[in-house]
């Protein structure tokens, strides 16, 4: 095997991370490759690390460790277990508990629908979702998606899916940053858009 396929495969493995290209992904090879003893070393480990010690939470989707699972949020009885804000990943959870507007629960959905074609229903964390509602006695969902056109569309499918089950379902007050993510929202604007939540 030559050099240059070793520096493809782990090209191939980095452009799979949002916001990385092609070419990004072929410099950042080519940067860690040339640093065995420091930047690739360190690489390895922090990534090992990642690999033992942390995990989803098995009910909510967050991030946790394999100690506590479910997550802390999810194992606090002070929460509200009566509302539920769903969320498309788990950075969005730490925006909104950074936030401080919020004492309820969280499902976080790993991701949206793609009309286009390449993520469906069974794709994302849906029947988890459905199944939460009624087993925990949900009242109310609340929709902390983001505004682009895909994460419309998933807010769209999941009222029609919650239609028949007894649970109200809001979605966070306009006045989020059009097109922008849950998670680049400042903590004053995400606490008054959950406030300020409207029934959909
Ligand atoms: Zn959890």
């Amino acid at each position: 095997v030559k050099a240059a396929d070793h520096l493809n495969r782990l090209s191939a493995q980095l452009g799979r991370l949002p916001g990385v290209g092609r070419r990004t992904a072929e410099r950042m090879a080519f940067r860690i490759a040339r640093d065995p003893e420091g930047l690739l070393a360190d690489l390895t480990e922090a990534l090992r690390n990642v690999a033992e010690q942390v995990r989803c939470c098995s009910r909510c989707g967050s991030i946790t460790t394999v100690r506590e699972d479910p997550c802390p949020v999810c194992a606090d009885a002070r929460r509200d277990g009566s509302v539920l804000c769903v969320v498309e990943d788990a950075s969005d959870i730490l925006a909104i508990e950074a936030s401080g507007g919020y004492a309820g629960r969280y499902h976080a959905l790993l991701g949206k629908l793609s009309p286009g074609g390449n993520s469906g229903p069974a794709d994302i964390r849906l029947e988890e979702l459905i199944r939460r509602v009624d087993a925990e006695s949900v009242s109310e969902v609340v929709l902390a998606l983001n505004t682009d056109v895909e994460s419309e569309a998933t807010c769209g499918y999941i009222r029609e899916r919650l239609k028949e089950h007894a649970v109200r379902v809001s979605r966070l007050a306009a006045g989020l940053p059009a097109g922008s993510g849950i998670m680049y929202t400042d903590s004053v604007t995400l606490a008054r858009a959950m406030r300020g939540r409207q029934a959909m």
